[in-house]
C-alpha cells in the first residue's frame, strides 16, 4: 500500500473474489482477459461449473450493467469458457443469482456457467 492511502473501504480488502483476482486465494483459472477472471466454482452443482467475473469489483450484475463495456467483456469470456468446455453443441446455462431472494453469497458479480450433463428446470423453488 502506498504512503498515505487509507485501505478503509477498498472492496479488494475483503472481497473474496477480488482476493482470487488478486492472486491472495487460490483457484483453478481456466480462463483469463485484461478485464475478466474464470475459474471452476469450488462446490460444483455440474460436471463443468465455472464462475467468470469482471476484474473489477461490481456487486452484482445490476451495477455491471452501468458499466456496458465490463458487462461485455463478462458474457465474450463466459462465451469462451462455454466453447472450450465443449458445452456449446449440447447446451448450457448462464446465470447470475442477484440478491436474497436468488440466494446470492457472493457481492462480487459472477456468472455460472452450468453444463456437461441435462440441467433440469430452471426455476427450482425450496
Ligand atoms: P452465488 O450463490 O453467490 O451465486 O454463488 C457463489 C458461488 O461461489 C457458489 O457456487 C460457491 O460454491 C462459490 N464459491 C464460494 N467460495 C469460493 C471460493 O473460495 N472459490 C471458488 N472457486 N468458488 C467459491
Ligand atoms: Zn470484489
Amino acid at each position: 500500500m502506498r504512503p498515505g492511502r487509507s485501505r478503509i473501504g477498498r472492496a479488494s480488502d475483503t472481497c473474496l473474489f477480488c482476493r482470487i483476482v488478486a492472486g491472495e486465494i487460490p483457484a483453478t483459472v481456466v480462463h483469463e482477459t485484461d478485464t475478466t477472471l474464470a475459474f471452476r466454482d469450488i462446490g460444483p452443482k455440474a460436471p463443468v461449473h465455472v464462475l467468470v467475473i469482471p476484474k473489477a469489483h461490481h456487486p452484482d450484475v445490476v451495477a455491471l450493467a452501468r458499466d456496458p463495456a465490463a458487462a461485455a467483456d463478462v458474457l465474450a469470456a463466459a462465451a469462451a469458457v462455454a466453447e472450450q468446455e465443449g458445452l456449446v453443441g449440447d447446451g448450457f446455462r448462464l446465470m447470475f443469482n442477484t440478491g436474497g431472494y436468488a440466494g446470492q453469497e457472493v457481492f462480487h458479480v459472477h456468472a455460472h456457467v452450468l453444463g456437461g450433463t441435462p440441467l433440469g428446470p430452471m426455476v427450482v423453488l425450496p
